[in-house]
């Protein structure tokens, strides 16, 4: 497969913006820059990031087992997400193709972006349709989006499935694993080497616990990483950030105990949620949420609102009428949660 021929031409003939850290970011102590008309008195954070995020990225790489040149880092996964539209699909021309339901952002930003959506419905248990999902590309689509676990269902797509897109598909695919860490099956990343095409965003929002530094990533070809970071701005992912994550991936065994803690919590939940007279069914998940269908989502949600707790209310979503999304919380937080779902059920 030919990466280049599905870049957008105009991104393929961008020549690429040098920054002023473009060159030296690992030569920090070698040098006195007076490059970058930056403050020179000393702050901590009076330099530019490193636009590509050396350290950081060796870290990762190393934990992943995959080369540096297979990542690229943004603003969040939102960021990532954006970016990869902007690489690929021709305004008003070419189409992303995604699941429904999914996670609301892929619309958006295709829209943000003036290109088309579409949606291929998931089946009564959230699974893929392979045959109906490649029934729906046509000769625009560029991309299809999948999100394995998937929200707001929590359920995680069959491997045989998302392989079968993979290989059928002539385009982008894309695997959104931001809850692939709570999840029993590994991610796709050890399926780069097979798959040219194949894109997957993970994110430090969830399972890292550090939603509020925004840190995204990609994991990809070299062919697909260089063309992002053509377009991506010099400095989307600043110092602070950057710090905060090398340190957390020194002392990844924190996250590893709570992720074991929030996956027992998730089954104390289920088994919770099944026995209320209310609840109508309890899907299976993979993730760090449960989807519950009860029988009036409006009055629920608002009786759980009465009690200082907020959930996600999903019922206009297709598939989801009368479906409460519920995020696990610490222990202590789930006692009480658990405590009002049974005041509530009279
Ligand atoms: C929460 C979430 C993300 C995370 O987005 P960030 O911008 O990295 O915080 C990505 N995809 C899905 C499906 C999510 O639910």
């Amino acid at each position: 497969m030919n990466i280049n021929k599905l870049i957008r031409p105009s991104v393929l003939n961008l020549k690429k913006y040098s920054s002023a850290r473009d060159e030296f970011s690992d030569k920090k102590d070698d040098f006195q820059f007076m490059d970058a008309n930056e403050n020179p008195f000393d702050t901590e954070y009076n330099r530019y990031p490193d636009p590509y995020q050396k350290s950081l990225k060796k870290k990762l790489a190393d934990l992943k087992m995959i080369s540096h040149e297979n990542i690229v880092l943004g603003n969040g996964s939102d960021e990532i997400l954006d970016m990869i539209i902007r690489v690929f699909c021709e305004p008003q021309k070419d189409e992303i193709l995604s699941l429904s339901p999914s996670y609301g952002m892929y619309e958006v930003l295709a829209q943000i972006n003036n290109v088309t959506y579409k949606t291929c419905r998931l089946n009564s248990k959230f699974q893929l349709d392979v045959k109906a999902l490649l029934n729906e590309v046509s000769k625009n689509t560029k991309m299809i989006i999948l999100c394995s676990p998937n929200n707001p269902s929590g359920a995680l797509l069959q491997v045989a499935s998302i392989k079968k897109v993979l290989d059928d598909f002539k385009g982008i695919v894309v695997i959104d694993e931001a809850y692939i860490d709570f999840s029993a099956n590994s991610s796709f990343i050890n399926e780069l080497a097979h798959y040219e095409n194949l894109i997957i965003t993970q994110t430090f929002s969830k399972a890292a616990g550090l939603a509020g530094i925004r840190l995204g990533v990609c994991y990809a070809s070299q062919a697909i990483c260089k063309a992002i970071n053509k377009i991506k701005l010099p400095y989307n992912v600043n110092t602070l950030t950057q710090q905060k994550a090398i340190q957390f991936l020194k002392n990844i065994d924190k996250m590893k105990s709570q992720i074991e803690i929030i996956k027992s919590e998730r089954s104390v939940l289920f088994k919770v949620l099944e026995s209320l007279n209310y609840v109508e069914k309890v899907y299976p998940s993979d993730a760090n949420f449960i989807l519950v269908k009860v029988d009036d989502a409006n009055k629920r949600y608002q009786e759980l609102l009465n009690f200082g707790i907020v959930v996600r209310n999903r019922t206009n979503v297709e598939m989801c009428e009368n479906c409460l999304r519920i995020s696990v919380g610490n222990p202590q937080e789930n006692q009480k949660l658990i405590y009002v779902l049974k005041e509530i059920d009279r």
